[in-house]
């Protein structure tokens, strides 16, 4: 049965049905074992718009069995018919872009021009990795004595569990689906419990693009922990990919270390944003806009901590409160939103909180700061001035659409700032010193940097973090399908 047929991509008639008739589990559409639903919510309104079954440790295994049974044809498929799928994925992706994006502003509350960027993005990795799996390579050697040739092949690592979060519930998943497969590893996909449509809308796209049965399961529980654990405690189970809180990470690095499991972390950040005096104003406040606004600010590459050199201060910080201020709040899948609302009311109280600390500590508020809507998980643009080093949200990822300034005057102390936290995912400089930028870029502990730029996310770059932001990466050349892989060395006398 295919869910992603004569669906419109209005969000008056989108046929929710389609996305939720069940669990995903070797090519069938199931209910879970005890019948129980989890309930979808629009966080533009509070509707419940859906629901979808809730997977119990029974539906689990069941999974880690369908992906068990495809495995070794999967694996033995030509790396050219599984690139073929893969390509197809894209290809669907694209046709399918306006349902998708939708569905993603639907559940997630995203402004659909997000949503489409964030489409356009997942699907890449599909076409990214369907040129990838007919180009691993091994290697061949001679050993230093001359006695052996030393031959190394990689092989796909086996059953992988993946784990994604609510702010990408797209592109987070395909950026680990598409390298897995184009490795010849089969999958269960854990989806976040608020964003579970678009999961379920791609699965039964990956069917219609040939994608055999059993090869990319999909399963959505309200126990996570439990239902993961039992998954990961199978010993046929050999990797884990997660992306969401650092916390939740650790947790997971503990389970997976009871069963030596392979582990793959895309963790929290806290982005700093340099601006230096001689940066072009213009240029940077667009990067800022693209580096804190994208999502509304609902990006683990966020600009979390935004650092302006003195000379510069006031016009940033006034240029910053006017286009933030011009910004259209609205329900994420009409047209004219420019920001939606937060994930959930909890999300909205965490921001409000941090907010009401950092005025507590000395931070001025040039504009936002109070919540106002009366329906929805909004939370206005804000922009707070001369935020302290204590603050809370210089430590906490805000996740949320506020901008929080702080001076600087040189170049040591704003590295030494921007290193002060236990994260190190994204950071951004501005700068017409090319040569001060490449400085800073390899001073700045972050496993990405943007110069000059508010948008760094390309699926032909290795992106991953350092420090607590995460381990290994994901996409650019062979790094993303290297995580799915592994090598296997052969002492061959020839
Ligand atoms: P989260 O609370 O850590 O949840 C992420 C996923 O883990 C969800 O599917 C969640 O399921 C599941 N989960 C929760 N507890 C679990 C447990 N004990 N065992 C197994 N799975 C568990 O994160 P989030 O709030 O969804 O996402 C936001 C976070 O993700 C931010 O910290 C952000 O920076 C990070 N992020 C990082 C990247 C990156 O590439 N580095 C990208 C995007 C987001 P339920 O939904 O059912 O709870």
């Amino acid at each position: 049965m295919s869910a992603s047929h004569n669906i419109k991509a209005d969000p008056e008639t989108l046929d929710f049905h389609a996305f939720s008739h069940g669990l995903y589990i070797d090519g069938q559409w199931r209910a879970s074992h005890d019948g129980g639903r989890i309930d979808v919510v629009d966080p533009s309104t509070e509707a419940v718009i859906a629901a979808v079954p809730d997977a119990t440790l029974e539906d689990g295994a069941l999974a880690v069995e369908a992906a068990a049974r495809a495995a070794e044809s999967w694996r033995a498929t030509p790396p050219r018919k599984r690139s073929e799928i893969l390509r197809r994925c894209f290809e669907l992706m694209v046709e399918r872009s306006e349902t998708l994006a939708t569905l993603i502003s639907l559940e997630n509350g995203k402004a659909l021009r997000d949503a489409r960027g964030e489409v356009a993005y997942a699907a890449e990795f599909f076409r990214w990795n369907a040129e990838e799996a007919v180009r691993i390579t091994g290697e061949f050697g001679t050993s230093p004595s001359g006695a052996n040739r030393i031959v190394v092949d990689y092989q796909p690592i086996g059953i992988c569990v993946l784990i994604t979060p609510w702010n990408f519930p797209a592109a987070m998943a395909t950026r680990k689906i598409a390298p897995a497969l184009a490795a010849g590893c089969t999958v269960i996909l854990k989806p976040a419990s608020e964003t579970p449509l678009t999961a379920y809308a791609l699965a039964a796209l990956y069917e219609e693009a040939g994608v055999p049965p059993g090869v990319v399961n999909v399963v959505t529980t309200s126990k996570p922990g439990v239902v993961t654990a039992a998954m990961l405690s199978d010993p046929r189970v050999r990797k884990l990919s997660f992306t969401g809180s650092t916390g939740v990470g650790r947790t997971l690095l503990g389970e997976a270390a009871k069963h030596v499991i392979s582990c793959s972390m895309e963790l929290g950040g806290n982005a700093p944003f340099i601006v230096f005096d001689d940066a072009d104003l213009e240029a940077a406040l667009d990067g800022a806009m693209i580096a804190k606004m994208r999502n509304a600010g609902e990006a683990c590459t966020a600009a979390n901590r935004l650092y302006v050199q003195s000379g510069i201060y006031d016009a940033f910080a006034e240029g910053l409160t006017r286009r933030m201020n011009g910004l259209r709040v609205g329900a994420g899948a009409d047209a004219a939103t420019e920001c939606g609302p937060m994930i959930t009311r909890k999300a909205v109280d965490k921001i409000d909180r941090l907010v009401k600390d950092a005025v507590s500590r000395g931070a001025r508020v040039l504009c936002g700061g109070t919540i106002t809507a009366q329906k929805g998980f909004f939370y206005p643009p804000t922009v707070l001035s001369d935020v302290p080093t204590t603050a809370e949200m210089a430590k906490e990822e805000i996740f949320g659409p506020v901008a929080p300034l702080s001076r600087f005057e040189d170049e040591a102390e704003v590295i030494a700032r921007a290193n002060n936290t236990e994260y190190g995912l994204a950071a951004y400089i501005y700068t017409a010193d090319l040569a001060r930028g490449m400085r800073v870029a390899s001073k700045v502990e972050a496993g990405m940097i943007a110069l000059n730029r508010g948008l760094l996310s390309d699926p032909a770059a290795p992106f991953g973090g350092v420090k607590q932001s995460g381990l290994g990466r994901e996409g650019g050349q062979h790094h993303g399908i290297a995580e799915f892989m592994e090598a296997k060395y052969i002492a061959a006398t020839i």
